[in-house]
C-alpha cells in the first residue's frame, strides 16, 4: 500500500514537473522574452543617458522593505546574524543616492505572496523590478521621468518588436503625456474600494493614483507637509485591466519623522537597524519608483496571465520547480 502511494506520488511529481516546463515550448514565450530584452536595453540606455548609475542588485540583507501587505517570511540566520531575502531595495536606494546621486538597478525580489494572489494574473512570488532613485528630486520629477520611460518603451517595442506584436495580435496604444492623475480619495469615493481594478478596466491609457493615505503605504513614503495624513507618492496603473505598474514617491528623510512613521506602523526600528543608523547621520531628500518588469512585459504582450512572460514562473500558492 505504502509502495503504491509512493509510486503515485512520484508519478504526480513527474507529471507536475513536465507541466511546469511545458511553457518553455510556447512560441508566445519567445515573443515575450524578445520584448523583455528590448525593455531592459531601452531602460538601461535611457537612464544612463540621464546620468543614472546602475548598481548591482542586493539579494539578501539585514533590512528589507516591510511592504504594506502580509507575505510569508524569508528570513534566515547566517553566522549569528538574521537576514531576509530582498523584497525591494528601497533602503539601499535611499542610502546609495546620498553618495551616488542618481541610481537604478534591476532588482530580483522575492515576496512570498499568499494564495489569494494566485489568480490575479499579475502576481509572481519572484520577480524583477527596475528600481530607480534620485537625490533632491520631487514627486513631479519622478512622475515625468516615469512617463518618459513608459511612453518611450512602448514606442521602442512598437518599433523593434513589431513582428512579435503581430504574432501576439497585440495592438498597443501609444499613450499621450502627461498621464491623467487621480487623487486616491476621489477614486475611492467615485468607484468604491476596488477602484484600481474598476478604473484600470475602464481606461485606455496608463494613469496615476496620487496622494495615498499614510496608512495605505509603507513608512518610507513621505507624508505631505501641506496635506497631513496623505503621502507625496504615486502609483501608476496600466489600462485595459492590467492593473498596477509602478509605485514610488518622495521619501521621509528626517530621522524624527522616519521613527514616528515606523512607530505608526507598529514596527520596531530594530527591524531596519542599518538603515535607521545610516539615516541618523542626516539624509538629503530623494524620490524614486520601481517598475515591475514582468508586469510591464505582460502589458506590452497583452497576456491574460503574468506567468506567460517567464520560463520558470513562481505563481503564489502553486508548486514550482
Ligand atoms: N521599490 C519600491 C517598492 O517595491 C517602489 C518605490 O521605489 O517606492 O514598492
Ligand atoms: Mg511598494
Amino acid at each position: 500500500m505504502i509502495l503504491i502511494l509512493l509510486i503515485n506520488l512520484k508519478l504526480m511529481e513527474e507529471i507536475s514537473i513536465r507541466e511546469t516546463i511545458e511553457p518553455l515550448n510556447r512560441s508566445t514565450l519567445r515573443n515575450a522574452l524578445k520584448i523583455n530584452g528590448t525593455v531592459r536595453s531601452y531602460f538601461s540606455e535611457f537612464l544612463r543617458n540621464m546620468g543614472y548609475l546602475e548598481i548591482p542588485p542586493v539579494i539578501y540583507s539585514t533590512a528589507t522593505d516591510p511592504l504594506n501587505h502580509p507575505v510569508f517570511d524569508t528570513s534566515f540566520e547566517y553566522y549569528g546574524q538574521k537576514y531576509s531575502i530582498t523584497k525591494s531595495m528601497i533602503f539601499h536606494k535611499q542610502i546609495s543616492v546620498q553618495y551616488l546621486g542618481k541610481i537604478f538597478t534591476f532588482s530580483p525580489n522575492v515576496r512570498l505572496e499568499t494564495s489569494d494572489k494566485a489568480s490575479t494574473g499579475r502576481h509572481l512570488s519572484e520577480f524583477t523590478q527596475i528600481d530607480i532613485e534620485c537625490l533632491n528630486a520631487t514627486r513631479d520629477d519622478m512622475i515625468s521621468l516615469a512617463e518618459n520611460m513608459i511612453s518611450g518603451v512602448i514606442a521602442e517595442v512598437k518599433n523593434k518588436n513589431s513582428q512579435d506584436l503581430t504574432d501576439l495580435k497585440r495592438i498597443l496604444n501609444q499613450p499621450e503625456k502627461p498621464f491623467v492623475k487621480i487623487r486616491y480619495e476621489d477614486a475611492l469615493s467615485q468607484h468604491g474600494k476596488h477602484f484600481e481594478d474598476v478604473l484600470s478596466a475602464k481606461m485606455s491609457d496608463p494613469f496615476w493614483i496620487i496622494d495615498i493615505p499614510v496608512n495605505e503605504r509603507e513608512f518610507y513614503d513621505r507624508e505631505d507637509p501641506e496635506n497631513e495624513g496623505y503621502l507625496m507618492d504615486m502609483d501608476l496603473i496600466y489600462p485595459e485591466g492590467f492593473g498596477e505598474a509602478i509605485s514610488g514617491g518622495e521619501r521621509e528623510f528626517e530621522i524624527e519623522k522616519i521613527l514616528q512613521r515606523v512607530a505608526l506602523k507598529g514596527q520596531s526600528p530594530d527591524q531596519f537597524k542599518w538603515f535607521i543608523e545610516a539615516a541618523s547621520g542626516g539624509l538629503l531628500p530623494s524620490a524614486g519608483f520601481g517598475i515591475g518588469i514582468e508586469r510591464l512585459v505582460r502589458y506590452l504582450c497583452g497576456f491574460p496571465k503574468i506567468e506567460m512572460v517567464t520560463p520558470f514562473p513562481k505563481v503564489p500558492g502553486k508548486r514550482s520547480i
